[in-house]
C-alpha cells in the first residue's frame, strides 16, 4: 500500500528518540485509518509546550537554576493529564512522546481528559528532601497558568512520589486561597488520595492479560509468565497473576533475576524485596540476567521496567507468545515488524499499563465529589473500563487487519478526532 505519511528518516537502532518512536507507530495508524491530512497535522502537535526556570536556593547557599517543562499534547476530550518526571536526562522530545502517549491512553481507557507530561531536569539522588520541596513548589507557581483541576492535572511519574504531589497540592491551593485536591492525583489517601492506586497499574495489566489469555483460549491456571521489574508495576503485576493461577517462572529488577520452572513464591519475594531493597540473593530460583529473562521460556513476558527493553537485536530470540506491555515503551518501534512476523500478540503499553490513569480519574472524581469509594468499588470500576478498553482495542485490530498496537492508536485517533469533528475548530 501507499504511505501518505513518512515515517522520519531512515534511522539505525537507538538513533531515535521518543518522539519518533511515537510518530512511527501514530503514522501507521494515520495512514490505515485515513485521516484527514489536516487533522493528522493537528493531532501529531502538541498544543502547547511551556518551559519553565527554576531558581533554587541550594542548602549551601549556592543559586542553582533548574529547567522545567510541561506539554500539553491535546485537550480535545477534557482538561490534560499526566505525570512529572525529575530526571537528569529528561529533554523536551521525551516530554512531547509522554504527552502524546497520555492523549491516546486516556482515549483508549475511555476517559474524559486530554495527555500532558511535565519534567524537571534535575537528579534527585543528588537533591535534599529540602531542594527538593523548593523545586516543587518553584515549578508548581511557575505553571499556576496551566495547572488546575478544570484544565491540566499532574500525577506522580519517574522519581516523583505522595509527598511531591502533596506538595505541588499545597502550593497550588496557598495561591487559590483554598483547597484544591483535584489539581493532582497520586496523592496520599489522608488528603484525597484514591484507594487502589498504588496496585492500580500491576492490577490493570493483570486483566489485560487475563483477557488476552482468554482471546487465546488458554486458561490461567495453564500457563506461565516472566516478569521483567519488581517494582510497583511488576511486583503487583506479578502477585495478581499468580492469585489468579498464573504460574511465574521468573522476575528480575536493575540487578539481575531469577528462573524456576516450578514457579516462583511471589509471596516471599515481595517479603525479601520488603526487607533488602532488591531482589539480589532471594531464593526463589537460578540466576539469571534481564536479557536472559527477556529471552526464556514463558508464555507471556511482562516488561515491566523501563522502555527500549525489546529490540531489532533480540526480538527475534523472544520465545513468549504473548507480550504484555506494563512499562511505557519497552519495545522500540523498530521490534514491532520482527514480533509480528513471529505471531507474538503484544498488548501495547497505551492498552497494558492504562490501569494507573484510571484510577487517577477515579481519584479526581471522587475529590470533585468529596466522597471516597472503597477498595472493592475502585477494583471493579477499573475491572470494567480496563475490559472494555481491551475489547474495543481487539475489535479495531481485526477491523483494520492490523496489530493491537495500531490497533490501540486508530481507536484513539477516532474517538479524538471525532469529538474534534463535533467541536469543530474555532478561530
Ligand atoms: P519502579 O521504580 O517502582 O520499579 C521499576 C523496577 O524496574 C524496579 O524493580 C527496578 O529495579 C527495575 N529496573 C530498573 N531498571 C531496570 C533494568 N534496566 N532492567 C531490569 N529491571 C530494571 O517503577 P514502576 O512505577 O513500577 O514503573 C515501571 C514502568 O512502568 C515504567 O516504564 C513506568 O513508566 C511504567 N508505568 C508505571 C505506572 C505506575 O502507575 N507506576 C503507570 C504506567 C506506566
Amino acid at each position: 500500500m501507499t504511505h501518505i505519511y513518512k515515517e522520519p528518516a531512515p534511522y539505525k537502532k537507538g538513533e531515535l528518540n521518543p518522539f519518533e518512536q511515537m510518530m512511527i507507530r501514530f503514522n501507521k495508524a494515520a495512514d490505515l485509518y485515513k485521516l484527514d491530512k489536516g487533522l493528522y497535522n493537528y493531532l501529531k502537535n502538541p498544543v502547547k509546550q511551556v518551559i519553565v526556570s527554576i531558581p533554587v536556593p541550594m542548602d549551601d547557599g549556592r543559586l542553582e537554576v533548574f529547567e522545567g517543562y510541561r506539554v500539553i499534547h491535546n485537550n480535545v476530550l477534557g482538561p490534560s493529564k499526566g505525570g512529572i518526571r525529575y530526571a537528569p536526562d529528561v529533554d523536551l522530545d521525551e516530554v512531547k512522546a509522554l504527552a502524546s502517549w497520555m492523549t491516546w491512553k486516556c482515549a483508549i481507557a475511555n476517559i474524559p481528559f486530554g495527555g500532558a507530561k511535565g519534567a524537571v531536569k534535575c537528579d534527585p539522588t543528588k537533591l535534599t528532601n529540602s531542594e527538593i520541596e523548593k523545586i516543587t513548589r518553584r515549578y508548581t507557581a511557575n505553571m499556576l497558568e496551566i495547572f488546575g483541576p478544570d484544565t491540566d492535572i499532574p500525577a506522580p511519574d519517574m522519581n516523583t512520589n505522595e509527598q511531591i504531589m502533596a506538595w505541588i497540592m499545597d502550593t497550588y491551593s496557598m495561591h487559590t486561597r483554598k483547597t484544591e485536591t483535584g489539581v493532582v492525583t497520586g496523592k496520599p489517601i489522608a488528603m484525597g488520595g484514591s484507594r487502589g492506586r498504588r496496585e492500580a497499574t500491576g492490577r490493570g495489566v493483570m486483566i489485560a492479560t487475563l483477557a488476552a489469555l482468554e482471546k487465546k483460549g488458554i486458561s490461567p491456571e495453564n500457563t506461565t509468565a516472566a516478569v521483567q521489574g519488581f517494582g510497583n508495576v511488576g511486583s503487583v503485576s506479578a502477585q495478581l497473576l499468580s492469585e489468579k493461577g498464573v504460574k511465574i517462572v521468573a522476575i528480575s529488577d536493575i540487578f539481575g533475576g531469577y528462573y524456576n520452572s516450578k514457579g516462583i513464591e511471589i509471596n516471599k519475594a515481595l517479603e525479601y524485596v520488603a526487607k533488602n531493597k532488591t531482589l539480589e540473593g532471594c531464593k526463589i530460583g537460578d540466576k539469571i540476567t534481564n536479557e536472559e529473562l527477556l529471552e526464556c521460556e514463558c508464555y507471556t513476558l511482562i516488561p515491566a521496567a523501563r522502555e527500549d527493553q525489546i529490540s531489532s537485536e533480540n526480538a527475534g530470540r523472544i520465545k513468549a507468545r504473548l507480550i504484555v506491555e506494563g512499562a511505557n515503551g519497552p519495545t522500540a518501534a523498530e521490534a514491532d515488524q520482527i514480533l509480528s512476523d513471529k505471531g507474538i500478540m503484544v498488548i501495547p503499553d497505551i492498552l497494558a499499563n492504562s490501569g494507573g490513569v484510571i484510577v487517577s480519574y477515579f481519584e479526581w472524581v471522587q475529590d470533585r465529589i468529596g466522597y471516597f469509594w472503597d477498595e472493592p468499588d475502585i477494583n471493579s470500576r477499573l475491572n470494567r473500563l480496563m475490559t472494555e478498553a481491551f475489547q474495543n482495542v481487539y475489535k479495531y485490530a481485526i477491523e483494520f487487519e492490523t496489530s493491537l498496537r495500531i490497533g490501540a492508536y486508530i481507536y484513539a485517533i477516532d474517538k479524538v478526532s471525532n469529538v474534534l469533528r463535533l467541536r469543530g475548530i474555532y478561530g
